[in-house]
């Protein structure tokens, strides 16, 4: 397939946007995955910083006395706690009632009713001074660029006034770092991704295109066959014809020999022409058009009356058993069904020698007709068995021209019992005969 210039270009487009589609839905699959994961996970930050500040802020408020300053109970709860101005001991260990605080990622500030700092818990963000924004909900950033996110609640003291603000916040490292590393591995595995899905592509559309290259190999095939039949009789006619114009005078003998030459030349290329007429009908379905009941016996006996002619001729012995009880009925055509026969029917014959046998029978199996041709006949190699149905295959090209057979005949038989849902299938031993036997499914 790849040699051929237009289904190599066929296949490198098909590849090309099936990859190219995969490829921006990747991408966007890849981007929207990261979003969602980004989304959740700062959600649940929030959550967790709402979570913290909201028990801090409950445990406080009832501690609370005088607004603006930190009273000595505040420090059970947070032993960690630092006080503006005075000495604190950042490295204590006892675990208090909020323990997420003592983590090293969370930090919180006490802030006056101005906005000015009068303690810390943790390792509050370097180098930034806390305000008390609009916002309850920031995102700030210190001087060495890490990021923090932190919520500001307003705190009141055990009589409902207002004291003073706490912030709560957290240290966005890790988070920052998740990210970091979920974008690495998308950068990384979407190239990645994007190979094998071309890599696929290419066999995929080999795939797809083998059915469509192996047909337009058979037509190719078949149209330089039918070509070489109908050049052997057409080269025929024309020496004949020729030849008549180069001689001077010709006697009527002469004339009605090269005559006799040039109708059996065309009478060959015209039943050549049907042969090919009819395949390119059947492979078109035409004649699933025009079917009805035919009974297989008449169709059967009809035949073996027409060809007894030839057996009588031939010298063989023509016998015709029919094995059921009933008349076999099936829905087809029967002009086509007759040639389904007749072609098989006539090979038989022709294929063996002076003094042989050839029988038609008729069965019933289940819910098909059977019917077997045997011959006693010269019989078919194993090694042409699986192609004489193919089109233009002919074991011995010499004795099949005499007969006037193009290797056209099983073909046509085959395609026939394929349309009305059957099949033929073969048995031969060389030198010792043939038996073809042919399935067809019975009228209901
Ligand atoms: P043709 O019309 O050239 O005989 P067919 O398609 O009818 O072509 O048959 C294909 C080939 O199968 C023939 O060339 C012949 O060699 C072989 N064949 C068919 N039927 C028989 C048979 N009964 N015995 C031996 N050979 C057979």
């Amino acid at each position: 397939m790849n040699h051929n210039k237009i289904f190599f270009g066929a296949r490198l487009h098909l590849a090309g946007w099936y990859a190219g589609v995969m490829g921006i839905i990747l991408t966007l699959s890849g981007v929207g995955i990261y979003q969602v994961m980004a989304h959740a996970h700062w959600q649940a930050v929030d959550r967790e910083l709402e979570s913290v500040a909201g028990t801090l802020h409950d445990s406080l408020e009832p501690l609370l006395q005088q607004s603006d300053r930190i009273d000595p109970s505040v420090q059970q709860i947070l032993p960690n706690l630092c006080v503006i101005g005075e000495q604190c001991d950042r490295e204590s260990s006892t675990r208090h009632i909020l323990g997420a605080i003592q983590q090293d990622s969370f930090y919180a500030l006490f802030l006056t009713r101005s906005g000015t700092l009068i303690a810390t818990v943790g390792k509050p963000p370097l180098g930034i001074v806390p305000q008390i924004g609009q916002e309850a909900w920031q995102t700030i950033e210190d001087r060495e660029g890490n990021r923090y996110h932190q919520i500001s609640l307003l705190l009141k003291d055990n009589s409902g006034k207002s004291w003073g603000y706490l912030q709560v916040g957290r240290s966005l490292a890790d988070y920052d770092h998740h990210l970091e590393q979920s974008k690495l591995i998308l950068i990384v595995s979407l190239p990645i991704a994007f190979l094998i899905v071309s890599i696929a592509s290419w066999c995929l559309a080999g795939m797809a295109m083998r059915p469509v290259y192996a047909s337009y190999s058979q037509i190719q095939q078949f149209t330089a066959d039918a070509a070489h039949e109908l050049r052997t009789p057409l080269a025929a006619i024309r020496a004949t014809v020729e030849s008549v114009l180069n001689s001077d005078s010709l006697s009527e003998l002469e004339s009605r020999d090269v005559l006799q030459t040039i109708n059996r030349q065309t009478i060959r290329l015209s039943q050549l022409v049907q042969d090919l007429l009819l395949l390119s009908r059947i492979d078109l379905q035409l004649l699933s058009l025009q079917k009805k009941s035919c009974c297989l016996n008449e169709i059967a006996s009809d035949l073996v009356e027409e060809v007894a002619a030839l057996a009588i001729q031939a010298e063989i012995e023509l016998n015709f058993k029919v094995i059921s009880d009933s008349p076999l009925y099936v829905t087809g055509n029967e002009d086509q069904l007759y040639r389904l026969m007749l072609n098989i029917l006539i090979n038989a014959i022709y294929y063996t020698p002076e003094q042989g046998k050839v029988e038609v029978s008729l069965n019933r199996l289940d819910h098909y007709a059977i019917i077997q041709i045997q011959d006693t006949g010269i019989g078919i190699d194993s090694i042409d068995l699986p192609c004489i149905f193919d089109r233009f295959y002919r074991v011995n090209s010499d004795r099949s021209r005499k007969k006037g057979g193009s290797g056209l005949g099983l073909a046509i038989s085959m395609a026939i019992a394929k349309v009305h849902n059957g099949n033929i299938q073969v048995q031969s031993e060389l030198g010792q005969g043939s038996t073809f036997t042919i399935r067809l499914p019975l009228a209901s």
